[in-house]
């Protein structure tokens, strides 16, 4: 039998379709009406402009491996919004608590905690200073692996 012959066009069409496929996780930037600060460490990192590993984004969701990890599994969970603080919320963000707060035992699984009730994870979010909270934009420590660990 002849070898098929490949059309320019089809490679062309493969070649586009792979670079769509490529480009899916390429980081989808906050709506234009979502509240951002230019200043913070986070927006930057939600926009790109400070590297990051990732763990997941979606349109209004962020989350990263923290730089300073104090248990074999550390990430963040962040809105995009810069929402200050857990005493910053509003009841317009509810549903958006509730989407990260069903992410974290899924993230948690996937970056190496192991199944609860042996495993388990631990979630924090730290508020204001007497909370011990050092970044300003709100953060979901999700903390998990075998003990023990640096902190925590
Ligand atoms: P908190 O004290 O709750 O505000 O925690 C802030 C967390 O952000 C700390 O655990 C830091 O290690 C982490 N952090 C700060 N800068 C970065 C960064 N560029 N990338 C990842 N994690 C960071
Ligand atoms: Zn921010």
């Amino acid at each position: 039998m002849k070898p098929a012959k490949i059309k320019l066009a089809d490679l062309a069409r493969h070649r586009l379709a792979r670079h769509r496929e490529e480009r899916s996780d390429v980081a989808t930037y906050p709506k234009p009406t979502m509240h951002t600060d230019p200043n913070c460490i986070f927006c930057k990192i939600v926009a790109g402009k400070i590297p990051s590993k990732k763990v997941y984004e979606d349109e209004e969701i962020f989350a990263f491996h923290d730089i300073n990890p104090w248990a074999p599994v550390h990430f963040l969970i962040i809105p995009k919004a810069h929402i200050l603080s857990m005493a910053h919320v509003e009841p317009e963000h509810e549903a958006l608590l509730g989407r990260i707060l069903l992410l974290a035992p899924r993230l948690a699984l996937e970056q190496g905690a192991r199944p609860y009730p042996e495993g388990g994870f631990r979630i924090v979010t730290n508020t204001g200073a007497e909370g011990g909270q050092e970044v300003h934009h709100l953060h979901f420590h999700v903390m998990g692996g075998p003990r023990p660990w640096l902190r925590g």
